[in-house]
């Protein structure tokens, strides 16, 4: 557990209020408010110092040997060591995956690949604990979100395209679905198991075998992911897990025995990863960044919407590219709904992630520490007015403090550039038409929040948002069933739902 800055946590001295003498506290006895600690035992998880590559259901060293670091971003503590992908690597991975695909899950009936993905849905439940935890110590992410978040979702993504699998002439009534093939996915660290399962559920629901990069700082649970396969008796070569450098993850996506492209990430990767694959037949699905609008207006129930803009920016350090990072409020209540937001911010409690209590883990690491950092710092220069509640942060680590600015102009760098931290920016409307206006005055289009009493307003607001996705009344919920992805620069195709299996079909006529 990280150890704290200072003895006397500010937050304790929160503990003013007075106790009724039901409590039998004693007279005049302040109401302990501050949780005790309650972290997670690491023990359920059984890390090894070194990790190998997954492929063709074997774990294999590299080619050349190589490894690097993983490393815990609230302890700076390495956790293991992993195998570092070399292009010979992904060749034998892509052979291996190939030769599974013909071979074997390619002409699999899609009741038997159903089998494996219920069975690895089964396994992931039961071993749910011992992925949150793993997961929290690789990306810094709170507990409580790895455990009622990540891994539930990442389990649902299987259960729910596991029922697809033999149900794809369904989806595409008066079509044949057909695998594309061999599917390179790179993911990011924001999610890695989350966004492991939104790539591989579908495709292997679809009878494609899939090449997996994680993302550097984050490849644990994508190798614990392997050996879930191997419980479940995948079959060798179905998924292949290549942790490895970024330029491994280009020599994958533009390797010529991939049929299709998986990406999420930061724009400007997406962008090289498209003008990689420009002029091949793979397909491609981009999911980039985000600089979504959360916007309240005056009939909004407001301590309702204190709550969604919190968890709309707050959730996983802001690490999220759909993050309600600007707050779009209507004038008349700005004063009041800035108050309340304070007031609110000053009970986050930041910290150790696997401490259960905790809201706001570790950044993922110091490079995206850095890059908050400089933001702010912009922000500041530009003279945006910074409000940051007192906390201590834990003094090992790379944390930092739940941000709020108010005084924020669309010219600002803050209300313009996907920051990836918890860092929310507030600026004022007073018609529905200068809300939409300036929600919509950005190069990307991934998500965006509507708080209103009227469902017309909704409605109408809805209609008029170019983002992907719209939250009205609540923010941040996701589903299996429900599609996700974004236009402009935050890329195109969606994951999840129906939609999310048209990315791995072919559509011939029957
Ligand atoms: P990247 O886009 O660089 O990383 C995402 C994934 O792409 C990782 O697996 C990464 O590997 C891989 N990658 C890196 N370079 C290449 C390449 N040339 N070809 C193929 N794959 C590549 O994000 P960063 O980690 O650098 O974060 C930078 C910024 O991107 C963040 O501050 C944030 O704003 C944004 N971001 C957005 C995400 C989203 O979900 N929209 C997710 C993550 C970041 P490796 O880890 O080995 O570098």
């Amino acid at each position: 557990m990280p150890a704290m800055a200072t003895e006397t946590d500010t937050r304790l001295t929160r503990a003013t209020e007075r106790a009724p003498t039901s409590w039998g506290m004693g007279d005049g006895q302040a109401v302990p408010w501050e949780y005790a600690a309650a972290p997670e035992s690491p023990d359920v998880v059984n890390l090894k110092e070194r990790y190998g590559l997954f492929i063709g259901g074997r774990e294999v060293e590299a080619s050349d040997g190589g490894t690097f670091a993983t490393v815990n971003p609230a302890t700076e503590e390495t956790l293991a060591r992993v195998a570092k992908a070399t292009p010979a690597d992904i060749d034998k991975a892509v052979r291996a995956a190939r030769r599974a695909q013909r071979r074997s899950w390619g002409t699999l009936a899609g009741k038997e690949r159903a089998k494996y993905l219920f069975r690895i849905a089964r396994i992931l439940q039961e071993r749910s604990r011992e992925f949150a935890v793993l997961e929290t110590m690789d990306s810094g992410k709170p507990i409580k979100e790895s455990r009622d978040v990540d891994v539930p979702l990442a389990a649902a993504h299987f259960w729910y395209y596991a029922g697809w699998a033999d149900k794809l002439e369904y989806a595409f009534p008066g079509r044949v679905a057909r695998p594309l093939g061999v599917a390179a996915q790179v993911i990011p660290w924001n999610f890695p198991l989350l966004m492991l399962s939104w790539k591989i559920a579908p495709a292997l629901a679809a009878g494609n075998t899939v090449v997996l990069k994680p993302a550097s700082t984050t490849p644990l649970s994508a190798l614990l992911f392997a050996d879930v396969c191997r419980q479940a008796d995948l079959p060798p070569g179905v998924v292949n897990i290549v942790p490895g450098p970024g330029e491994i993850g280009m020599h994958l996506v533009t390797h010529p025995g991939v049929d299709k492209v998986a990406f999420t990430g930061s724009t400007e990767i997406g962008k090289r990863i498209a003008k990689g694959v420009a002029g091949t037949d793979k397909g491609l699905t981009l999911e980039l960044g985000g600089k979504a609008a959360n916007i309240v207006f005056d009939d909004a129930p407001l301590d309702q919407a204190v709550e969604g803009i919190v968890n709309g920016i707050y959730f996983n350090q802001g690490e999220v590219c759909c993050a309600g990072s600007r707050l779009l409020v209507q004038e008349s209540i700005h004063d009041t709904l800035v108050e309340k937001l304070k007031d609110r911010l000053s009970t986050i409690r930041v910290g150790d992630p696997l401490d259960k209590n905790t809201d706001v883990g570790a950044i993922n690491s110091k490079a995206q520490l850095e890059k908050i950092s400089e933001l702010v710092a912009a922000g500041t220069a530009e003279g945006a007015e910074i409000y940051q509640p007192a906390c201590d942060l834990p003094v090992r680590g790379w944390f930092f403090r739940p941000t709020l600015f108010t005084g924020v102009a669309q010219s600002h760098r803050i209300a313009r550039e996907e920051i990836f931290g918890p860092v929310l920016s507030v600026l004022t409307f007073r018609t529905p038409d200068e809300a939409v206006e300036k929600a919509n005055n950005t190069p990307y289009g991934l998500s965006a929040g509507i708080w209103t009493d009227k469902g017309s307003r909704i409605l109408h607001m809805v209609r008029c948002m170019k983002a992907g996705v719209v939250w009205a009344n609540t923010f941040n919920r996701f589903d299996p069933t429900s599609p996700f992805g974004g236009y402009k620069e935050s890329g195109f195709g969606r994951e999840g739902g129906m939609h999310g299996l048209h990315a791995y079909v072919r559509l011939d006529d029957r």
